[in-house]
Parts: structure tokens; C-alpha cells; sequence
């Protein structure tokens, strides 16, 4: 009796053991297809970074582009634009300056660029503005503009009682 029992007991721990690794062989299968598929998308990421680059350059070069394709370039020479600024900026607070052709980080009485040997002329100081405020300010005039022609706020409950009653 005691010995069936104990098999049985036994045969049902043994069941779960088998379940329990069939579970986790499934779950680590699937863990091991979600990383292949990760990878897959990290490839593609990485060409569309490619084919990004290597029209971007066609853009600089002066090749023409498709509409779409020439806005999302601009965009992206206007935040080059942005980083050399506050680069530039950056260097100059800690007396340095940057190389117009390459971009490194130079003293600021160097001559010529350490790096790629272009000559780096001493530029007079300007103000680099890093957030252009004007154009917030022209936004706010124009709603201030615009605040008379939106429709008082009285008609509203008219409209609704008609709703009502229809
Ligand atoms: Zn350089």
C-alpha cells in the first residue's frame, strides 16, 4: 500500500519534472527566436541607417532629391547646424575652438587643425544664441490676434438646448 503509494507519488513528481522542462524548454526556444528576430531588426536598423547616410551625402553633394526626401535632409544639416553651434560654444567657454573642416577640438591659438591640418584662423567672437526666442513671441501675437474671431463662449448652451429639443 505505502509502496504504491510512494510510486504513484513519485510518478506524479516525476510527470511535473517532465512538464515543468517542456515548459522551459519552450520558453527558452521562444526567448531564443525573440533575440534571432532582434537581430534581424537591429540589421535592417543598421542598412536603413546605411541608405540614410549615403543619401544624405548625395544631398550635400547637390544631387537632386525627391520633396519628402530633401525636408528630412535639411532637418538633419539644421541639427548638424545645432551641434557644431553649441560645440563651438562649448570649446570657446574652456578656450578652445573647434576645426571648421573636421571638427576637433583645438587651442584657441592654434593655426592650423592637429588633426586634419586645415588652417584655423582666428575668428572674431560672436554671440552663439542657442535658443532663438522671437519666434515664441510672434506665435503668442498671433493668438492674441486670433482670440476675437473664435466664437463666444455663450452660444454654446443654445446649440446644445436645440440638440435637446430635437
Ligand atoms: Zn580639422
Amino acid at each position: 500500500m505505502t509502496d504504491d503509494f510512494f510510486a504513484e507519488f513519485g510518478e506524479t513528481i516525476h510527470q511535473a519534472a517532465k512538464e515543468f522542462s517542456a515548459k522551459t524548454d519552450s520558453f527558452f526556444e521562444s526567448q531564443k527566436v525573440r533575440n534571432k528576430i532582434n537581430g534581424e531588426q537591429r540589421q535592417i536598423d543598421q542598412c536603413l541607417k546605411d541608405v540614410g547616410n549615403i543619401i544624405y551625402k548625395k544631398f550635400v553633394d547637390g544631387e537632386p532629391m525627391h520633396e519628402d526626401v530633401a525636408a528630412l535632409c535639411e532637418e538633419i544639416t539644421e541639427h548638424k547646424v545645432t551641434i557644431a553651434k553649441m560645440r563651438e560654444n562649448m570649446a570657446r567657454k574652456k578656450g578652445e575652438k573647434i576645426c571648421a573642416s573636421c571638427g576637433a577640438v583645438l587651442p584657441k591659438d592654434a593655426q592650423f587643425c592637429l588633426r586634419c591640418g586645415a588652417e584655423c584662423k582666428e575668428e572674431p567672437e560672436e554671440e552663439v544664441v542657442e535658443d532663438p526666442k522671437p519666434a515664441p513671441e510672434e506665435e503668442e501675437n498671433l493668438f492674441q490676434e486670433e482670440e476675437p474671431e473664435t466664437p463666444e463662449t455663450s452660444e454654446e448652451p443654445k446649440e446644445q438646448e436645440e440638440d435637446e429639443e430635437a
